[in-house]
């Protein structure tokens, strides 16, 4: 198969990951070093994974839609329509839920997140 991002026929195979729906294969391009997974829905996007995982991880973090695209604009230089962000939400929220998002992001975020989630449970038993 080819480089979702470049077209590239430079793709090795790069482990797997899981997520809600199972165990799918992660390649990774030999050219521009993006890497992808076969079948998850991402291949038709016409932007990268990482900046989807963003913009819906700041959308979870609580910021207004307009704040998300800004974030995409000025950290990554991407200019996406509200209605593309909307459009992501809608989508993946199934995979945010999953924890999926999380370890395709970043690991170090995605322990930081767990901490976190872990705290507001103890603060939830505590008060009980
Ligand atoms: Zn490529």
């Amino acid at each position: 198969m080819n480089c979702i991002y470049c077209n590239s026929s430079s793709v090795v195979k790069r482990g797997t990951r899981h997520n809600a729906l199972g165990v799918k294969q992660r390649h990774l391009c030999n050219d521009c070093h993006g890497s992808f997974v076969e079948h998850d829905g991402f291949e038709r996007m016409r932007h990268r994974e990482k900046d989807i995982v963003r913009a819906l991880h700041d959308y979870e973090d609580g910021l207004s839609m307009e704040k998300v695209q800004n974030h995409l604009w000025q950290h990554d230089g991407v200019k996406v329509a509200r209605k593309t962000i909307y459009e992501w939400v809608k989508k993946y929220s199934i995979f945010l839920k999953s924890g999926e998002f999380e370890r395709a992001a970043s690991p170090e975020r995605a322990s930081a997140r767990r901490r976190k989630i872990r705290k507001v449970k103890k603060k939830r038993l505590l008060r009980s």
